[in-house]
């Protein structure tokens, strides 16, 4: 298992995870629906350039919303479109983008380059 830790103030970020490999490929609804999680909970992808993390969007505990609400916009969820829209609760540096819209896919992406990754047994 691991947890993903922000790297400003070692606050943990995910919840205990494990890599795995995604339910589906990259999606977006035909209508106006959320689709079910990229990833199954409690695990997570590296991305191709190895710079994003993508997690299950119930599996970031350690993140709070963007102070800015611009970065928030969304119809049924948060697009995601904008940028990062999840800070560390712990210092409110930039962390990850949620994308859980009607239009988009439904996933966290963290942000490696500000995480700081944790085995834990
Ligand atoms: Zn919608
Ligand atoms: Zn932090």
């Amino acid at each position: 298992m691991t947890i993903f830790r922000c790297a400003g103030c070692r606050q943990p970020l995910t919840s205990e995870v494990v890599a795995g490999e995604p339910l589906r490929g990259p999606e977006r609804p035909a209508a106006h629906e959320v689709v079910s999680p990229r990833m199954a909970a409690g695990t997570f992808k590296v991305n191709f350039d190895a710079s994003l993390l993508i997690l299950h969007p119930g599996d970031v505990p350690g993140t709070a919303p963007h102070p800015d609400a611009r970065r928030l916009a969304g119809c049924c969820g948060v697009a995601g479109q904008d940028g990062p829209n999840l800070v560390c609760s712990g210092c409110g540096i930039e962390v990850a983008t949620k994308e859980s819209d009607c239009w988009t896919d439904n996933l966290v992406a963290l942000i490696l380059a500000v995480t700081d990754e944790t085995k834990v047994l």
